[in-house]
């Protein structure tokens, strides 16, 4: 299989977050020659939205995401995704990311989380359709139900989408849904239509934090283009965006290194 289109290379800011602010993230995507960047709103509310879009403008990157919406088991969440969307329209996002949320406090009830889950999104999608601004669900990996996704495989978050009309999709990372049994089946249920976001990293044997232990692309047991064959068979023709969450490696590493790596493996692996 073909190596990927570099220019479709995108920086999801998290994976150099302990290094960088997001004004040196967006110079340095335009130094490596990096086309688009995932930013996430603590990074954005730092630098202040208008400068963020000016900065972003200026170099021409694309955001391919912005991270993140979701959490609907929080108490504010309804204004705090409607500021998401805002924020996300702003920057002419692709879309808003949506990590959904796990377990109300206390409570044992999944199904109900589940339910919750696509309540709050249908009251959520008239606002992010106006706005323009597509609503991406990511599966999470089942390891993180109970703290920060309810939704787990990428059928789940099909099903809600399909539930729910236009304006939705899914957010397909690799970490998250590598091991499912029914990913190609699922990626092709997607189709172009509902993949908005396709998010690369690679699976650590051992994993030491559920967390915060994600490897660099090839460094790890995910047939990254296997996958990337499937996203692209279904039609997405869109960004890979690179989003790594490293406490013992990458994030201790200098950024510049960090994202030469990203392009090389980029390239060579994934
Ligand atoms: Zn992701």
């Amino acid at each position: 299989m073909a190596s990927p289109d570099p220019q479709r290379l995108s920086l999801n800011t998290a994976t150099v977050r302990k290094q960088w602010n997001l004004a040196q993230a967006i110079e340095g995507c335009a130094r490596h020659g990096i086309r688009g960047i995932s930013p996430w709103r603590d990074q954005v509310k730092e630098l202040g939205l208008n400068q963020a879009k000016k900065m972003i403008q200026n170099q021409g990157l694309a955001v391919t995401g912005l991270c993140r919406g979701g959490f609907f088991t929080a108490q504010h969440w309804l204004d705090d995704n409607r500021r998401a969307i805002e924020e996300a329209h702003e920057l002419q996002a692709q879309c808003l990311v949506l990590v959904v949320g796990g377990l109300s406090e206390g409570s044992k009830d999944l199904p109900a989380a589940r339910e919750r889950v696509t309540d709050s999104i249908s009251r959520l999608l008239p606002e992010a359709r106006k706005a323009r601004v597509p609503l991406a669900i990511e599966p999470l990996h089942p390891m993180q139900a109970a703290d920060r996704a309810c939704v787990n495989t990428l059928e789940q978050a099909l099903d809600i989408c399909e539930s729910l009309g236009d304006g939705i999709g899914v957010a397909v990372d690799v970490y998250h849904v590598w091991w499912d049994p029914k990913l190609e089946a699922q990626i092709r249920r997607a189709g172009a239509g509902r993949i908005l976001a396709y998010h690369i990293s690679d699976w650590r044997v051992p994993t030491r934090d559920t967390l915060n232990d994600r490897a660099m692309m090839g460094d790890g047991v995910i047939d990254l283009r296997l996958i990337r064959s499937w996203v692209e068979a279904a039609g997405y023709a869109g960004f890979h965006e690179v989003e790594i969450f490293s406490e013992l490696d990458w994030w201790k590493r200098d950024p510049d290194e960090v994202l030469r790596t990203c392009k090389e493996r980029h390239l060579r692996s994934s």
